[in-house]
């Protein structure tokens, strides 16, 4: 056993030592709850004799105690009083979340997580190997129909499953038999992808990277730095050149020619070239919903390639006056679904991150993903 392992264990068996001599004689008061129909954690705090000051500050303490406002029936509480009957420490048990316990430490409120005592679920991965296309493959492999549009929606604001995608690519489906899988891993011939699910405690699931961000990028407020809105969103627009009344799903962008233009979000580029009144235009595919659209352009800029991955904030091109266009300005449209949405009210996804409590849960549960495979 080499020094340092040696200290480690040395040091655990110091740590438990003090721990059962501080806790093994007080007198800890339990009493369990299981969540029937009408119940609320006021209630057992009135049984208790615990004061509702006590438990409004408990509450606001933290989100992870917000939910604890609303109980779902079956869910498990155990609260822990010291001898003296005041407050200990208080635990959450759910099915399908992240066990917590709520503990105060003199006047403030603090929260730790536990593993879930689930029954142990064996993981088991399927292999996609890339002959064809990612569609037909993977049901060759045996995946169903909502399972290949969950990975296609997962990975799909950093992969184009059309343009991205060589032989012998592979994807690693994990499943611990729940509906979704709990880990979905792109192996490529030029980069690798990860998402793994996370429930949070608003009991939303979602996918997240290894590091706990989601994979969908957020958009900047505008394209450009301009210098006026020159045309709003409107479905009935005076139009110049063609002297009658058309919709307008766009914002225009007044700008001096050359101005640099972003993309809004990460994203892939799906068109770059001439396209009609929209003169030279650039289609950048955000996800699986969402596209944005910039026209009228001067010039690309000189490392764009359809297909190519962009980020939010890099420059694709230049304000011109390409098409049908009157002046210098940007065209810029949004669409979600195919349907050009109000890119100045539209509201957006934004880029989420575990929070730091439920952090700690996220990233053991990562590693076993990885590690099983
Ligand atoms: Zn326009």
């Amino acid at each position: 056993m080499s020094k340092f392992f040696s200290q480690v264990l040395l040091l655990l068996l110091l740590l438990q030592a003090s721990f059962s001599t501080a806790f093994a004689h007080s007198k800890d008061n339990e009493y369990h709850f299981t969540v029937k129909s009408g119940d609320s954690l006021s209630k057992y705090f009135y049984k208790l004799g615990l004061s509702n000051r006590l438990l409004a500050n408990l509450l606001s303490a933290s989100t992870q105690n917000k939910q604890l406002n609303q109980l779902n029936i079956g869910e498990k509480i155990t609260i822990r009083l010291h001898a003296n009957q005041r407050f200990k420490s208080l635990s959450h048990q759910s099915n399908n979340k992240a066990a917590f316990d709520v503990i105060l430490l003199g006047t403030r409120f603090t929260n730790s997580f536990k593993q879930v005592q689930k029954k142990f679920k064996p993981l088991s991965t399927t292999v996609v190997t890339i002959s064809n296309s990612f569609g037909y493959d993977a049901q060759k492999s045996g995946l169903s129909l909502s399972t290949i549009n969950t990975v296609v929606e997962a990975l799909s604001w950093r992969l184009d499953f059309n343009s991205d995608l060589h032989k012998g690519d592979r994807f690693y489906i994990v499943s611990d038999g729940s509906k979704k899988p709990i880990g979905i891993i792109y192996n490529g011939s030029n980069k690798r992808i990860e998402a793994f699910s996370h429930t949070d405690s608003r009991n939303r699931s979602r996918y997240y990277d290894r590091y706990g961000y989601t994979l969908n990028s957020s958009f900047l407020r505008a394209p450009l730095k301009y210098k006026r809105i020159s045309s709003k969103f409107q479905l009935k627009r005076y139009h110049p050149i063609l002297k009658t009344y058309r919709p307008h799903r766009a914002v225009d962008y007044a700008a001096v020619s050359g101005t640099p233009v972003y993309s809004t979000a990460d994203g892939i580029v799906k068109l770059k070239g001439w396209k009609g009144a929209l003169g030279k235009a650039i289609i950048i595919k955000h996800g699986a919903n969402y596209t944005t659209v910039y026209a009228h352009l001067s010039k690309y800029a000189s490392n764009l390639r359809k297909g190519k991955a962009v980020k939010k904030g890099q420059v694709i091109g230049y304000v011109g006056s390409t098409g049908r266009s009157t002046g210098a300005h940007l065209h810029y449209e949004l669409r979600y679904k195919g349907k050009r949405k109000d890119p100045l009210s539209y509201k957006l996804p934004t880029q989420k991150k575990i929070s730091r409590t439920e952090l700690w849960w996220f990233r053991s549960q990562v590693n076993k993903v990885l590690a099983s495979l």
